[in-house]
């Protein structure tokens, strides 16, 4: 079968289409046939050996896809071959076969396309977890969300005006603003607006927000102790600018911060979490209230093209490969 393979870590580039062997579904596990991949900032930093957790050489990326169950392994009962499903394990998706563990699938509402369902997992799962799980949100609250033109920012901004929230949408261009004002978002600000602190204070009634989803990650991590409500909570979700951050924990004793940090794969152990989650996305996404937005789409033989795209700040919505 065809496949990406990476035998050293760096750039996009690293990555080669090969001639792979299909592979074969231990206990436990089941063979998808792949029809689309979501694309996440993490695939990114994983290949350049820059992910939370080491990445092991020679791999095949892609931790999120859609697909058709082909072939079960021993002791897999409860799934049908023929089926379309969502999975979302550690890498092997860029290929025309992954396997992944039966406990890693996730349903897919029958009105998904394969594009849609592969943007869905961890995109819905952070932003559901970010606000809720985590972030504890209230009907009429405010909440400001970085990024928000990409693919958690849209699911965020979607998945907050579900829940009766403000939001105050941030991102780098116009067109990405224009975007989170179609899913829904209030207030929309230039990541790079000058007075964007004044701004966002004048949005909340002089107070701040109550609930950051903090992505970018540098300076900006400081900012958004600054935009924060007294009590505020910000969820370090991310750090896209690849820079450090620095905490002084007077600032949050002064204003009665909390800083959250959230790790989607760490939160899926958490069974009651993932279950209460997957229910509720279950709902707003059969419901047509939430859909996930596909980015642009991208030939396997493409796939170093898209993570640099991705990175380059170049794509709005969830960028997918199509082995
Ligand atoms: P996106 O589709 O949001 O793409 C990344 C976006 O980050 C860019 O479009 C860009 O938007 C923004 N960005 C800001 N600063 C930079 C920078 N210096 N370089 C590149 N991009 C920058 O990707 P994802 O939805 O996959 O991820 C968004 C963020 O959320 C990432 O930080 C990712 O690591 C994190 N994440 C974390 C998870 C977790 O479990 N902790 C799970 C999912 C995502 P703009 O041009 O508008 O600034």
């Amino acid at each position: 079968m065809r496949g990406m393979l990476v035998e050293r870590l760096g750039a996009p580039d690293v990555m080669e289409l090969r001639d792979l062997p299909v592979p074969q579904p231990g206990p436990g596990e089941i063979r998808i046939r792949v029809e689309a991949v979501g694309i996440n900032f993490a695939d990114v930093l994983a290949v350049a050996g820059e992910y939370l957790t080491r990445t092991r050489v020679p791999y095949t990326p892609g931790m999120e896809f859609a697909g058709i169950v082909d072939v079960l392994g021993e002791g897999v009962s409860g799934v049908q071959t023929g089926v379309r499903v969502a999975g979302l394990g550690g890498t092997g998706a860029l290929a025309e076969y992954a396997v992944v563990p039966a406990a890693g699938l996730i349903p897919v509402p029958e009105n998904l396309s394969a594009a849609q369902a592969a943007a869905f997992p961890v995109s819905y799962f952070t932003a559901y977890h970010g606000l809720k799980t985590l972030g504890y949100a209230q009907p009429g609250q405010w909440v400001l969300v970085q990024a928000a033109a990409g693919a958690l920012g849209t699911a965020s901004i979607q998945l907050a005006k579900a829940m009766d929230l403000n939001v105050i949408a941030m991102a780098s261009t116009e067109e990405k603003l224009e975007l989170a004002r179609t899913l829904g978002a209030d207030v929309t600000l230039l990541q790079d607006d000058p007075d964007r602190v004044q701004k966002v204070k004048d949005a909340t009634g002089g107070r701040g927000v109550p609930l950051i989803l903090e992505v970018v990650g540098g300076k900006r991590f400081q900012e958004s102790l600054k935009m924060a409500a007294p009590r505020g909570r910000v969820i370090v979700i991310g750090n896209a600018s690849r820079e450090p951050a620095h905490l002084q924990p007077g600032e949050l004793m002064k204003r009665n911060l909390t800083v959250t940090g959230l790790w989607l794969t760490s939160l899926m152990s958490d069974q009651e979490a993932t279950r209460e989650a997957a229910q509720e996305l279950a709902k707003l996404v059969g419901s047509g209230k939430v859909t996930p937005q596909v980015g642009p789409t991208y030939a396997l033989a493409d796939s170093a093209r898209a993570f640099q795209d991705l990175m380059d700040r170049k794509t709005t919505g969830k960028v997918i490969i199509e082995p």
